[in-house]
């Protein structure tokens, strides 16, 4: 199979990338390297199977050119960091919905048909206290980047309503792993390293969500890519159990051998304006297709802080 993955020199989506070429895919990356990296891809460099390609999804025609003669597209770069949207209100409909829809575009003129899509639980907005299955509405993000994700979602299946596209979306649950750049595990890690006494823990700590590692993302989906064949194949990616912020915290802590160190929480129940504080996923559709992920919310995060601890930036 060949296939093009936009922001392939990302966290996640290096690991993707590591999974396709072992599995025998010819890939192409297309990245602008604006929160990637090259070095996560370094193993694959002199690979004859695999392109590497510094582009921006906001060029069309850089994306059309080089979008040609691939069987499906993983449409994984996107902005990261959810908080941004607060200052920056045009970011996320430039880098989620435009983008998406170039990669669309470039698609439906080079008769690419087939796109897998990392959206997230961001899209639910703020919900019951209910595990949220994939049919819950409607939905209402409170966060610019979650805008963008659902605005990407409306365009596949618009573009698979309108020209026979097929489309898998995935709503990721926090994803942590080696090769983390962000988010709240690479942020105490940060804040330690600069003063081993006190960690700043945004919100009141009782945020609780849902953590799933890395590999256990880029496992369900393929799995789901690979077993499911609907038009428009809809699937919540997490797991059963959840975390809470002080906890992520209290593991950090242990795992860096430090003692006594004072927490400081900023306030109030949410982390950022736009930060849902609390949700759960219901996955009975990825279990029905016979997938579950490996490691529990707790067992993914402490496994992700020993892997950032022990190599900053890894290859692992
Ligand atoms: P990341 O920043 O490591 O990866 C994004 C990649 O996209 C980077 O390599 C970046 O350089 C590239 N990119 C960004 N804008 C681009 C553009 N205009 N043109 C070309 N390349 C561009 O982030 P990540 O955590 O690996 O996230 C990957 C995807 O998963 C994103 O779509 C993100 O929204 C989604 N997601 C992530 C999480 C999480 O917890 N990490 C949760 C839910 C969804």
């Amino acid at each position: 199979m060949k296939v093009f993955v936009t922001g392939g020199a990302g966290f996640i989506g290096s690991h993707l990338v590591d999974k396709l070429i072992s599995q025998g895919d010819i890939v192409t990356v297309y990245d602008n390297l604006s929160s990637g990296r090259k070095e996560f891809l370094e193993q694959h460099m002199r690979n004859k199977k695999f392109t590497f390609i510094e582009g921006d999804l906001l060029d069309i025609e850089c994306v059309k050119k080089n979008i040609k003669n691939h069987d499906v597209v993983f449409h994984i770069a996107a902005n990261p960091f959810v908080r941004l949207g607060e200052k920056q209100t045009r970011l996320d409909l430039e880098q989620g919905a435009i983008a998406t829809y170039n990669v669309l575009e470039s698609m439906r003129l080079n008769g690419v048909k087939k796109i897998v899509f990392s959206s997230s639980s961001v899209v639910y907005g703020e919900t019951p206290p209910i595990s949220i299955p994939e049919t819950y509405g409607p939905t209402l993000p409170i966060s610019f980047y979650g805008a963008g994700k659902l605005a990407g979602e409306g365009l596949i299946s618009a573009f698979c309503g309108t020209f026979g596209f097929q489309a898998w979306v995935f709503r990721f649950a926090n994803v942590v792993g080696s090769r983390g750049t962000h988010g709240v595990i690479v942020d105490f890690i940060d804040k330690l390293k600069r003063n081993p006494r006190e960690l700043e823990i945004l919100g009141d700590g009782k945020q609780r969500k849902p953590y799933l590692h890395v590999s256990d993302i880029v496992d369900g989906m393929i799995y789901g890519f690979e077993h499911s064949n609907e038009q428009v194949n809809l699937f919540n990616l997490g797991c059963d159990s959840n975390t809470t912020v002080t906890h992520i915290a209290e593991m950090v802590v242990e795992e860096m051998g430090l003692k006594d160190v004072k927490f400081k929480y900023t306030g109030g129940k949410r982390g950022w304006p736009g930060d849902v504080p609390r949700f759960q996923l219901d996955t009975t559709r990825m279990k029905k297709l016979g997938w579950k992920p490996r490691y529990t919310s707790d067992e993914a995060v402490r496994k992700a802080i020993r892997e950032i601890l022990d190599n900053p930036i890894t290859k692992n």
